[in-house]
């Protein structure tokens, strides 16, 4: 479809300017100001338009607990996590129609979904997600979380003898022919469908998994995303399994590359920064599951200044708890004043902006064809209505859009060209019927234990060194 969105604001070098920008077969055509029109007229004035964000990580299923995990380090979070992961296919489809559905009412136009799978039914649990998102419309990434280690493996010993833990219940083989059979049936970027290679980390993942995702990824030209040092026991762990830094070990393997992103980097070395950025691989920071878990700041103005790219994530929900992208974006960026005091390093709403939508499609070697409004580039758009109370009294739009807290902002938006939520509103699902669907399968409870948080817990005090 051709349309014409008029007298729209868009940022420019110095402040901002209205324009007409022309979409034509989902690519943006032109971009100037007074232009005829071509196809449907879209009146944007009033508006601001902005390329879309991308939630560069995120695990959909984890929308099913958010709100209710107890306060706790990622280590015994995950325990506590796991005893109590959804385990049918119609919750998997529901809670990423949810996830998709929250990141674009926030301004987000692509999601990577580090989607955990269902014990045996792996290829059931991606087919659920990939309808969700082709139902809605929103770009996605669906990077399978895979590991080869049981849970327990993920927190130091504290000896230094190498561990043996029970075997995990799949062998690695059979874990990485499981994931070309999915790359065959699920990878379809001309449907806005990517499949990436995603061990979940050096803590629950062995070598050899690393590697075949390594060839998978090479062969089949496709991304990597994994968890890397969100805590402080993975950096102990890093010591203790390879006597050097995960980020040596990983590249070391040949992992990072362009297309790795890797969430969280928290705990990382200065010299484990310069081998990323000589590896141009991309950091997505997610500030709220960071704070949530207790993890730690990540050096984001650090890899700022080492040329390293950012993107922002949400993580799941259940470390977050929600999937507002422009909260992640706003806390992303403030929460590094804290830690630098020369100011000139600081993360400028402008430059927020820009590492949420050019920052994430670089991480998703896409930056060619979106990411940026510009003639030639994909048509992921978002119209921000500035007539909203959260964005009133006029005064900066980009400014108040990251430093606010807008709420119900998205007028409309376009992946690929084609209009997705119109007027506030998404258009291909029905958004009362997910709410009442979530409101039935779901029940309020405050009171659950987790066994698994109960065994692990005693050893996870004496490594982290905490007093009983
Ligand atoms: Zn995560």
């Amino acid at each position: 479809m051709n349309f014409t969105i008029q007298n729209v604001l868009i940022p420019d070098e110095n402040a901002y300017k209205s324009v007409d920008v022309q979409i034509s077969d989902g690519i943006i055509a032109a971009i100037a100001p007074e232009l005829d029109p071509v196809g449907t007229a879209v009146n944007g004035k009033n508006k601001l338009l902005l390329p879309g964000f991308v939630n560069a990580h995120t695990h959909s299923s984890e929308m099913w607990q958010r709100g209710i995990m107890s306060i706790l380090p990622l280590e015994l979070w995950l325990a506590e996590l796991y005893d109590f992961a959804p385990l049918d296919i119609e919750r998997v489809y529901l809670s990423a129609l949810g996830t998709a559905v929250e990141t674009l009412m926030s301004g987000g136009t692509t999601v990577v979904d580090h989607l955990v799978l269902i014990p045996d039914r792996e290829l059931e649990t991606i087919a659920a997600a990939v309808r969700a998102y082709r139902e809605v419309g929103i770009r996605a990434f669906i990077a399978p979380l895979i590991q080869d280690q049981p849970l327990a493996a993920g927190i130091p010993s504290g000896e230094t003898d190498e561990q043996v833990h029970e075997s995990y219940f799949r062998p690695t083989e059979v874990t990485l022919e499981l994931m070309q059979a999915a790359i065959e049936e699920f990878h379809k970027p001309e449907d806005g469908i990517y499949f990436a290679l995603a061990p979940t980390g050096i803590q629950l993942c062995s070598d050899a998994l690393f590697e075949g995702c390594v060839g998978l990824s090479n062969n089949y030209d496709l991304c990597r995303h994994s968890h890397l040092l969100e805590t402080k026991a993975q950096q102990k762990l890093a010591q203790e399994k390879y006597g050097c830094t995960a980020v040596e070990h990983l590249n070391r393997l040949g992992y990072l590359n362009s297309r790795t992103s890797l969430a969280h980097c928290v705990w990382l070395t200065d010299s484990d920064i310069d081998i990323l950025a000589e590896n141009q691989s991309t950091v997505v920071h997610n500030p709220l599951s960071n704070l949530r878990l207790g993890s730690g700041i990540a050096p984001i103005l650090k890899y700022r200044q080492a040329g390293v790219n950012i993107s922002f994530g949400c993580d799941g929900a259940s470390s977050n708890d929600s999937q507002d992208l422009l909260e992640a974006i706003k806390i992303g960026s403030i929460l590094h004043n804290v830690t630098d005091a020369d100011y000139q390093h600081w993360i400028t709403p402008k430059q927020a902006v820009e590492m949420a939508s050019l920052g994430g499609t670089k991480g998703l070697n896409l930056a060619e064809e979106l990411g940026s409004l510009a003639v030639g580039k994909k048509a992921d758009l978002v119209l921000y209505n500035l007539t909203d109370l959260s964005l009133l009294p006029r005064t900066d739009p980009i400014g108040l859009l990251v430093l606010g807290r807008p709420t119900n902002v998205v007028d409309s938006v376009w992946v690929n060209g084609k209009q997705i939520v119109d007027n506030n509103k998404v258009k291909n699902v029905n958004v009362d019927r997910l709410r009442q669907e979530l409101f039935n399968r779901s029940q309020w409870e405050t009171k659950r234990k987790s066994k698994t948080v109960a065994e692990l817990e005693q050893h996870y005090r004496s490594i982290m060194n905490l007093k009983d």
